[in-house]
């Protein structure tokens, strides 16, 4: 390890992702809204909720927008309101976070993995219309570390199979693909607003989006007890309702999305240019006919250096993070039978998730791509 560097005071430790320049950027903004929360009394289901709704479906461009308490609610919430249960299969990707799996099991329904695509990280189309059986009912995308995948192709595979399609647009709030937002496009969306996501609360949080009124219908009558009237309970559902104070706070920050997600494009092109040229190091894919939001920047480092690589970084006080060091189909909860996925089990020893937040700095950006430099090819 660089003592030196180490001890650089200019860089006394760099986060994966810095929310307390944000926060501090929009203090008095944030303290307003949730003092009109206070003073307005009401913290459940009230108008900060109908008008998050209505502000997130306009800047998407969808007709119907629920709010949850979480991302992994959304997905399970999708699922329920599309009718799939007990003994459906559901094609999804294993290169993604845990709930992605996890909520199609939580309807008892199977989930099917597919490898993905070594450049994007996104689900492999190629291969898809293999796994599809007389059971399958639907497909889970996911918009991989804000990485539109490209919905077109997909959805062309979805009509010929009759498939519903749920994204998991829990990474990618604000990203685009052939003109359209990410999670808009198959029948239902899915968002979370997890505080470290591209659009966070300060808390948990989440949103489903659809222009299905039936579909719409059903998941608003799931979060609330199977309730469409109160106390006159029609199905089983969820206590699932996002909080006025969360709503009153991504409220204010909904505004700014569109420059964050461009400054993180623009950290992204800075990191393209600073780390182009290394041969052990692969950059994220390039994104046509789309626009990527960067949720993460995450690179593959070649030849068996990612630990390395990893471990060098943080003895410099550069934090990273490997997303996800386990495809969730070797999941102990999965691994049982589960399918060999070439192109997902070597992601998840190559790959490296580098410091990206909407303010990061060039300074901060050069930092880390010397630091890089100095410790591969
Ligand atoms: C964060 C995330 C979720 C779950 O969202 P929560 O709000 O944390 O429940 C689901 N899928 C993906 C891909 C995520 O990144």
């Amino acid at each position: 390890m660089n003592q030196t560097q180490a001890m650089n005071p200019a860089f006394p430790k760099i986060p994966l992702l810095d929310l307390k320049s944000e926060v501090s950027e929009l203090k008095p903004q944030l303290l307003r809204a949730m003092e009109d929360v206070l003073d307005e009394g009401a913290f459940i289901m009230g108008n900060q909720v109908k008008q998050l709704e209505r502000e997130a479906a306009e800047y998407l461009g969808c007709k119907h927008a629920i709010a949850l308490n979480s991302g992994t609610d959304a997905l399970v919430i999708a699922l329920l309101a599309a009718g799939i249960g007990p003994g459906d299969e559901v094609i999804t990707t294993p290169f993604t976070f845990f709930a992605t799996a996890e909520a199609i099991s939580r309807v008892q329904a199977v989930p099917v993995f597919a490898d993905v695509d070594p450049l994007t990280y996104n689900l492999d189309l190629a291969g898809l219309a293999e796994l599809i059986t007389p059971r399958t009912k639907a497909i889970i995308p996911v918009h991989l570390f804000g990485h539109p995948l490209n919905m077109d192709r997909l959805m062309e595979i979805a009509a010929d199979y009759e498939l519903f399609v749920i994204e998991d647009a829990a990474q990618a709030f604000g990203a685009e693909t052939g003109g359209r937002k990410a999670g808009t496009i198959g029948h239902i969306g899915c968002y979370s607003f997890f505080p470290s996501k591209n659009l966070g609360a300060y808390g948990d949080g989440g949103m489903l989006v659809t222009d299905d009124p039936q579909l719409a219908e059903t998941a608003a009558m799931l979060r609330t007890h199977g309730s469409k009237r109160k106390y006159y309970n029609e199905c089983v559902g969820f206590n699932s309702r996002l909080d006025e104070l969360q709503a009153a706070i991504l409220r204010v920050k909904l505004p700014y999305l569109e420059a964050w997600n461009e400054e993180r494009r623009l950290a992204a092109s800075r990191y393209d240019e600073l780390l182009q040229g290394l041969q052990e190091l692969a950059l994220p894919a390039e994104c046509p006919n789309g626009k990527a939001v960067f949720h993460q920047y995450t690179v593959r480092a070649l030849n068996g250096r990612r630990d390395e690589l990893l471990a060098g970084l943080a003895a410099v006080g550069v934090s990273t993070m490997v997303y996800y060091p386990v495809p969730v189909h070797k999941l102990p909860v999965y691994v049982a039978g589960s399918p060999s996925l070439p192109v997902a089990e070597r992601l998840s020893q190559e790959v490296l998730s580098l410091p990206i937040w909407p303010k990061i700095g060039a300074d901060v950006q050069r930092y880390v791509a010397e630091q890089i430099k100095s410790l591969i090819d």
